[in-house]
């Protein structure tokens, strides 16, 4: 098991480090990659994770490709097969390349803030550059969710929680959570 460090460590305050694009493709950092999809797995209700969350300051996040399930059914409204799982997607040395001027309050919730949730104001529409796990750059625009995960994510790896910018905060049990 791989542990999510929580808000009190130190770790998920600095800002984190660019990867060598030649250092993408390592044992080293395909470890860090593997070792943060392995820390997601276990949370249902994750849909995303930065690598500063496992303690390691490299500007890494990965969406769970249950995130991209969801836009699925969303759109077809049937039931995704376990063959039609998506994976899940790497971002290295994310940056924000556009963002809409419409801002929204999205309810929010973190794998390192267990339980506290609160509304922030999120761009609805981002797009972001990034390299994948093959050391490719490629760039992906988001709305809705993924947006908001991909504004949420690069907030970590510049040492921002959640809760420095949250309004409405509350604390609920783990069983009434929605998602973090
Ligand atoms: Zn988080």
């Amino acid at each position: 098991m791989v542990p999510i460090v929580q808000k009190e460590d130190s770790v998920l305050r600095k800002k984190a480090q660019e990867v060598p694009i030649k250092e993408i493709t390592s044992p080293k950092i395909q470890k860090v990659i593997a070792d943060m999809k392995k820390a997601l797995l276990p949370h249902e209700d994750g849909v995303a994770i930065a690598a500063p969350q496992i303690g390691v300051l490299l500007r890494i996040f990965v969406v769970s490709g249950k995130v991209f399930d969801m836009e699925t059914l969303m759109d077809e409204e049937s039931a995704v097969s376990k063959k039609k799982r998506h994976k899940d997607l790497v971002f290295i040395n994310p940056q924000i390349t556009k963002t809409s001027k419409q801002k929204v309050w999205m309810t929010e919730g973190c794998l390192s803030v267990r339980w506290l949730y609160g509304d922030v104001k999120r761009a609805t529409k981002t797009e972001v550059r990034a390299y994948d796990e093959h050391g490719k750059r490629f760039t992906r625009g988001a709305s809705r969710l993924l947006s908001q995960i991909f504004q949420h994510e690069i907030d970590h790896l510049d040492g921002v929680l959640f809760i420095d910018k949250a309004r409405h905060m509350e604390e609920l049990p783990p069983e009434k959570q929605t998602y973090a």
